[in-house]
């Protein structure tokens, strides 16, 4: 189902997660878990308007990171990490649906 109310643009920097809904950034710290997608979207439109100007590289250069399968949470640099907590669920033998 799409949401036209979610830019295109969000659309793979949004992850579901059993905390509920990231977006990813890439900043130290993603933007979660908010209950909702649109939430999780509307968050990462302001955080996008606030690094704007701070953040010289262009925000077509790829996803934050390239998958759950290859992020290594024990090294992990961010303070609150949608992958990480992906990772964890997963580890934890939760079921993200
Ligand atoms: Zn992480």
């Amino acid at each position: 189902m799409r949401d036209p109310k979610i830019p295109s643009s969000h659309t793979n920097r949004l992850v579901h997660t059993a905390f509920g809904w990231y977006a990813l950034t890439r900043e130290q710290s993603d933007l979660g878990p908010f209950p909702s997608k649109q939430e999780a979207s509307e968050a990462l439109s302001r955080h996008i308007h606030v690094y704007k100007g701070v953040n010289t590289r262009n925000d077509s250069d790829g996803k934050p990171h390239s998958g759950i399968s290859l992020h290594d949470s024990a090294h992990c640099h961010k303070t609150n990490c949608a992958l990480c907590a992906e990772a964890y669920i997963l580890r934890q033998g939760m079921v993200a649906s």
